[in-house]
């Protein structure tokens, strides 16, 4: 239900941590006299998963803390208070909009079980009169706009993005109105946590990292907007892609994206502006290819629900995996036979980051190489990346590991991938400089 001028509004903030194009914050505070707004630190996400990693390491809490400071000053600018908390969602917000007569909660709309349960734990404990609004913005394609529903969600790849490309379009951006200036005051002094109140070490910037950046909003925009318009590196995209060291190969947008501080639908705008001043071409175009690989592992988990984090992936294949944890401790600590997977997982243990083509690889080499249950390196992945998403993360994994939505099921030669990307051996030296050169 959405009433005009309900007393106050809710927007609870979970991966939508921006204030340009998001359609949650545009309809709580057109719909409200005062608007207020929620983060929690849920300790649940600091918490060692069923594999025995930490749910969320430091690198990507740090981007995290990093996107709530900023996400607070931008929410400052439009005169929202933004509550922090470092809690259960369903004990602060009960209580929260107890204090603050809240009538209504709006939301981005999610559908993973984690999600799910969180949501529905913060409705049992709010009285029923509340209304929870919840708005899908996590997609380049809306998933009303898309020409088949769910359930018939093409099951290759292609045929999805041709269908997309030739029979729907991309909605507008949304844009938002300011609250009046002249609302009371709201005390608010919750406090934003540290790596330490979360329980996880301190970390410190490695000199040869390619993920220099800061997390939030604003550091999101500056970046669109070095790639494209300063650097133009947007139109050398397709023949960098591939590559391994340094912040001008592909783009990086991948960390704001994965917790929304930066939006699809805002590099679609941004490419067209692109194409319209400067030029159109192969590298344009296939940014926006591979954002429709983002909006294709949403949709298959949509349809697919918890089927992608079973062993059997989408296919229900019946491989014979194992769980060597010797094997699976070589890996994680860079000590395998394969040095450029090696020097691949030593980026990821010391930065939070590894490229696309090192991804491929280190997860084929365990999936199927090593024949490691895919489960546990995406727990891993999921524990160390600093754009973890879990749609992405699961579905790359499954794909590559052969249950997911590749009909050809591929193993990559590792040592022929090293020779035509590494060439020279210059990556694996600066990752293995202490050990193998
Ligand atoms: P660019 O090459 O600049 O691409 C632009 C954007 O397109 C990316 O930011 C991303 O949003 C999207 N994109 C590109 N490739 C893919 C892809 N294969 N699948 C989905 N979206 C894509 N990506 C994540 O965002 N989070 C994850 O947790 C994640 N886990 C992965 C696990 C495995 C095993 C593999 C093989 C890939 C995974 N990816 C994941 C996809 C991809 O590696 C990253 O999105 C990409 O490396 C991010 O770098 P970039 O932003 O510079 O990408």
């Amino acid at each position: 239900m959405q009433t005009k001028q309900d007393e106050n509004t809710l927007i609870w903030f979970t991966n939508n941590l921006r204030i340009h194009d998001n359609s949650a914050l545009k309809k709580a505070i057109k719909n409200s006299n005062q608007t207020i707004a929620v983060y929690c630190f849920d300790p649940r996400q600091f918490e060692t998963s069923t594999f025995g990693f930490k749910k969320t390491e430091n690198y990507r809490a740090q981007f995290l803390i990093e996107t709530i400071t900023d996400l607070r000053q931008q929410l400052n600018t439009l005169n929202i208070p933004l509550f922090v908390y470092t809690e259960k969602p369903e004990h602060c917000i009960p209580a929260l909009i107890k204090n603050q007569a809240i009538s209504n909660i709006y939301l981005q709309q999610e559908w993973t079980d984690e999600a799910v349960f969180i949501l529905n734990e913060v409705k049992k404990n709010c009285p029923q009169t509340i209304s929870f609004i919840e708005s899908y913005d996590q997609f380049l394609f809306h998933p009303e706009d898309i020409p088949f529903n769910t359930e018939t969600l093409p099951k290759v790849f292609t045929v999805f993005r041709k269908q997309l490309e030739k029979q729907s379009s991309v909605r507008p951006l949304t844009h938002i109105d300011s609250q009046s200036t002249d609302l009371k005051t709201i005390e608010n002094d919750t406090k934003i946590p540290t790596l330490e109140d979360l329980g996880l070490g301190q970390i410190s910037r490695h000199p040869n990292t390619a993920f220099p950046f800061k997390g939030g909003e604003t550091e999101a925009l500056k970046r669109l907007h070095s790639y494209f318009f300063e650097t133009k590196k947007l139109g050398v995209y397709k023949k960098t892609r591939n590559g391994l060291i340094g912040t001008e190969f592909s783009s990086k947008f991948s960390p704001w994206l994965a917790n929304g501080s930066l939006s699809a639908k805002q590099i679609y705008y941004e490419v067209n502006r692109f194409e319209k001043e400067h030029f159109k071409n192969e590298s344009t175009y296939w940014l926006l290819f591979e954002l429709l690989w983002r909006d294709y592992f949403k949709y298959v988990s949509l349809k697919h629900g918890n089927q992608i984090f079973k062993l059997g992936g989408l296919l229900n294949k019946n491989y014979d995996w194992s769980q060597d944890s010797t094997k699976i401790k070589q890996w994680i600590d860079g000590k395998t036979e394969e040095p450029f997977v090696n020097a691949n997982m030593l980026e990821l243990k010391k930065t939070g980051w590894m490229s696309n083509r090192g991804r491929q690889n280190v997860a084929s080499y365990f999936a199927k190489t090593l024949q490691l249950d895919w489960r546990i390196g995406a727990s891993y992945f999921e524990s160390l990346l600093i754009d973890y998403d879990v749609h992405s993360n699961y579905g790359n994994w499954m794909y590559v590991a052969g249950v997911g939505n590749d009909p050809r099921d591929r193993k990559f030669n590792v040592k022929l991938q090293a020779e035509r990307y590494d060439t020279n051996g210059k990556y694996q030296r600066l990752w293995l400089q202490d050990t193998l050169f």
